[in-house]
């Protein structure tokens, strides 16, 4: 398998196949393509082959070799991913991930037709669903960290897939016909039809790439910094929606969501005190955090808390942001985040891991 390969033919006596069929599997397989999708070979001509991975193609440029097809490949993959998460980079020696899943308003055209709801109606639902200006906030929080963090960003609607909820028969949300792929409205209203195979179509193409580039970027803040901290960012109505679960507790200003493993004490003080300024409750009226499923319950090094912002303390009765209302949010968030990302350096020191000294050269906040 080695020298340049100069032609379709080449490349395939290279992979050891007779057909374009099967070196499409070949490269799917060598190339450790996500289950689910699909590699193709398009070949339109002597100069015009593509490597198409689902929808996204790259041409293959003769003369090649086998280690340059598979790379084109991995890209192909990567870039299919990109088109609905953002990974936004932080400082090298940041640990925080702020997660943005439910910003944005986004619904691909053919994704759009499963939907049971007229424009307005679904307008509506937009508005009850969506996490607004998350995004923008993040941004903020960011611009003003002592070390950048990291920040993803769903950039499709929740109405696609709910990358937060588990595609699986556990998830509690499936009772109000809002797991992983919504059926039901906020109001209990259809949404879209119960279709198994449609369902599992959406899990494939939108849900799984999410969870991989998220768990990604998780496994590769834990290589480089020695430990992962995620904040999940979102952002809930002062008037309980009618799908909510669990409305009779407290809607404070800011809801943190904890969970028992991943939410130590140690840091639910911390947040607490950094928030201090405002009216802060305890996983009310939402409970939990997110954390990819590979570390969920079982990596002490990735830690998590959720962040609720009750939509009133920074957006108006029209539903337009209220800029000025951002900064102290912003700071204060930012403060803790520079705070916390420092932190971990005792505790992987202690533990012999830490893999880095940048930060020590730089005093705290
Ligand atoms: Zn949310």
């Amino acid at each position: 398998m080695t020298g340049p390969i100069h032609d379709l033919d080449g490349l395939l006596a290279a992979f050891g196949v007779t057909s374009i069929q099967d070196l499409a599997w070949a490269i799917d397989e060598a190339a450790d393509i996500d289950d689910g999708r699909s590699v193709t070979i398009d070949d339109r001509g002597p100069d015009e082959t593509f490597l198409v991975v689902d929808t996204v193609g790259i041409a293959i440029t003769f003369p090649t070799d086998v280690t340059t097809v598979l790379r084109l490949a991995a890209e192909a993959e990567k870039e299919l991913r990109q088109q609905h998460v953002s990974v936004y980079p932080g400082h090298e020696w940041s640990g925080v991930i702020i997660h943005v899943p439910h910003a944005s308003r986004l619904i691909p055209a053919e994704v759009r037709d499963q939907i049971l709801l007229n424009d307005a109606a679904l307008e509506r639902e937009l508005d009850a669903m969506t996490d607004a200006f998350t995004d923008f906030i993040a941004q903020r929080i960011a611009d003003t960290t002592l070390h950048r963090p990291w920040i993803v960003v769903n950039e499709l609607s929740r109405l696609v897939i709910d990358p937060e909820r588990s595609p699986d028969a556990r998830e509690e949300m499936n009772a109000v016909g809002m797991g992983a792929v919504y059926t039901r409205t906020s109001d209990g209203s259809p949404l879209r039809d119960d279709d198994e195979l449609e369902a599992d179509e959406l899990i494939r193409t939108y849900f799984d790439p999410y969870a991989t580039a998220l768990t990604d970027l998780v496994d590769e803040r834990l290589a480089k910094v020695g430990s992962a901290l995620i904040i999940d960012l979102h952002s809930y109505p002062l008037v309980a929606n009618p799908y909510e679960l669990h409305t009779d507790g407290p809607r404070p200003e800011i809801c943190i969501g904890t969970d028992p493993f991943h939410t130590p004490e140690s840091l639910v003080e911390i947040v607490r005190e950094g928030l201090g300024g405002f009216d802060v409750g305890l996983d009310s009226p939402f409970a939990g955090c997110y954390v990819p499923l590979k570390h969920y319950g079982a990596s002490h090094g990735v830690r998590a808390f959720m962040v609720e912002l009750r939509r009133d303390l920074y957006v108006d009765d029209s539903g337009a942001l209220v800029e000025a209302a951002v900064t102290p949010i912003a700071e204060a968030l930012a403060q803790l985040i520079s705070m916390l990302d420092l932190e971990p350096l005792t505790t992987c020191r202690g533990m012999g891991n830490f893999m880095g000294d940048a930060h020590f050269d730089e005093p705290a906040p």
